[in-house]
């Protein structure tokens, strides 16, 4: 009788795992009769997968990968369903959503009187002189056609200061009550990098505050949160999250609490997202002075790059560009960083062989931090430093050119698009097409790799592909339609690109022997929908590590 081994070795037409010792691994599970898009360019379609230790073993016909199966094997028919690698969000906020999702009042909303009947509803069960907060709320998002003022948020919450920040998560609006506890007048000047929004005309405080101008409000602000308040948002992200097909998310603003949450969320078994976190540049010194540096951790919970920021958001419409917004001739943005403190920072990072990521979206910004990186790699060279621009929104040839002389990594909104057209206006149609800009990257050989910055932007990934693939939004007008990619490029970029970006390639992205088990059931084949309805295509099941997360 052949040795089980000699028979594994016969099959030959389907991919096994390199690294497992073949005689002793029995898959535990097998799912067939499927309409795998692998994603991997050796083996780009398949029927049937194995899996055993929370690893593809083997991808391909059905016929072969069932003949793996032993007694004590499962096997599910996927009954001709698509299945494609679980997708990797590579910037998004899934601790601070959470926590904001257990606590504080959603104010996605579409009237300024739902907004304040929902906090005058929050205030009642608050008790007086305590903070109100509210997050994803969106000037643009509104029926009223214009913001919410410091009148509105005092009608809504007289005995309780009032703290909303906007989607975007660069302005906030508060109220009265709100300005007294932080101690800011119409007489306060504007902090540096920052900005007390006034009337024009009376010079008094309209409410709305920018940038670092929050910073002096982060002061006042009660910090009450406990421990399990952080794992249980991790929690609740994470089911959000693995609901649309997520199994990665790149956290982009990893503070200690936020990290240790999504440790105690994994140690108690309901991480169903793997993290790989960005440690804020203000919480960093401790680490480095640990011998801590970027890939430390497992494959559920990694530490990231160090985290930047450049400038202000595409948005709330203040990224730092070199031409004005459309109708404000004088408005080029918000720059928030000196270059000097950014090489400064960036200098610390880079000796420590961290991987470094900075906020930059526009224009003027990119170039800025492409100098900083420029000069690193000139004074100190590194192998393989997979410098990311977080966004790297508004671009031009020549800073494409510099991204990939630098080999350097893009994460830009996959979804802004479909769901922030209304807010394009303000950037024009002609600069759309320098924005976001997929099919320039990908035309450069440049690694891109999308991130939705939820609460910023929304997370599924169905709706980032059917942006990317069509450029239209939701109201049906195209913008910059010369940065379109195809279904089958959205698909890698969101997939395989996100495992580049955080070194981990060789363990996730595609469906290969030996990588992750990470896949998404999904109810139609996006290769065949039509692009304007692939936001409708419905998420099945996702499966992290082997094991089912989600199933609907
Ligand atoms: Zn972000």
């Amino acid at each position: 009788m052949q040795s089980r081994r000699a028979f594994l070795r016969q099959l030959g037409a389907v991919a096994l795992a390199p690294s497992l010792p073949l005689d002793r691994v029995e898959p535990e599970l097998i799912l067939y009769n499927a309409n795998i898009i692998t994603i991997d360019d050796r083996n780009p379609r398949a029927e049937a997968v194995a899996i055993a230790n929370g690893r593809f073993f083997a991808v391909g016909k059905n016929d072969k990968v069932l003949a793996l199966a032993t007694g004590r094997t499962k096997k599910i028919d996927i009954a001709r369903q698509t299945i494609v690698p679980g997708f990797i969000d590579a910037h998004s906020h899934p601790a601070e959503a959470g926590l904001m999702h257990l606590k504080q009042v959603d104010c996605d909303l579409r009237s300024i009187a739902d907004i304040q009947a929902a906090i005058r509803e929050r205030a009642t069960k608050t008790p007086a002189d305590e903070w109100v907060r509210g997050f994803k709320y969106d000037d643009t998002k509104t029926r009223d056609g214009r913001p919410l003022t410091i009148a509105d948020l005092d009608a809504a919450a007289r005995e309780h200061p009032v703290y909303i920040s906007h989607r975007g998560g660069h302005t906030a609006y508060v109220n009265s009550l709100a300005y007294q506890r932080a101690g800011v007048t119409d007489d306060t000047p504007d902090p540096p990098g920052g900005r007390f929004d006034r009337d024009r005309q009376t010079r008094k405080l309209t409410g709305r505050i920018a940038e670092r101008a929050s910073e002096i409000f982060d002061k006042v602000l009660p910090q009450t949160n406990s421990r399990a308040d952080y794992r249980d948002g991790v929690k609740l992200i994470a089911k959000m999250m693995s609901r649309v097909g997520i199994t990665s998310a790149h956290d982009a603003w990893g503070v200690h609490d936020f990290l240790r949450g999504y440790e105690d969320a994994r140690d108690d078994g309901a991480l169903v997202v793997r993290i790989y976190c960005f440690i804020h540049v203000s919480e960093i010194d401790r680490m480095l002075a640990a011998g801590v540096r970027t890939g430390f951790g497992d494959e559920w919970v990694r530490i990231g790059g160090m985290k930047l920021v450049a400038d202000g958001s595409i948005s709330e419409r203040t990224a730092w560009l070199s031409q004005p917004y459309v109708g404000r001739p004088n408005d080029f943005g918000i720059q928030v960083t000196s270059e000097e403190e950014l090489y400064a920072n960036a200098r610390k990072a880079h000796e420590a062989d961290w991987q470094i990521g900075v906020h930059a979206n526009g224009d003027r910004a990119i170039d800025m931090v492409l100098r900083v990186y420029e000069r690193l790699q000139r004074e100190r060279p590194r192998h393989d430093p997979r410098f990311r621009l977080e966004h790297c929104t508004v671009i031009d040839d020549s800073l494409v050119q510099r991204i990939r002389a630098l080999d350097a990594i893009p994460t830009p909104f996959a979804a802004y698009v479909y769901y922030h057209g209304e807010k394009m206006r303000e950037y024009g149609e002609e600069r759309l097409n320098q924005m976001f800009a997929l099919r320039s990257f990908l035309d450069a050989g440049v690694r891109v790799a999308p991130g939705s910055d939820y609460p910023p932007g929304p997370f599924e990934p169905m709706m980032a592909l059917q942006s990317s693939v069509t450029r239209t939004d939701i109201n049906g007008h195209v913008w910059g339609p010369k940065q379109r990619i195809t279904v089958e490029e959205a698909l890698r970029v969101q997939t395989l690109h996100g495992a580049y970006a955080s070194f981990e390639e060789r363990d996730k992205g595609s469906i290969e022997p030996g990588k992750l088990a990470d896949l998404v059931v999904l109810g139609r084949d996006p290769l065949r929908e039509d692009p304007g309805s692939l936001v409708k295509i419905p998420v099945e099941r996702t499966m992290v590590g082997g094991r089912w997360a989600f199933e609907s």
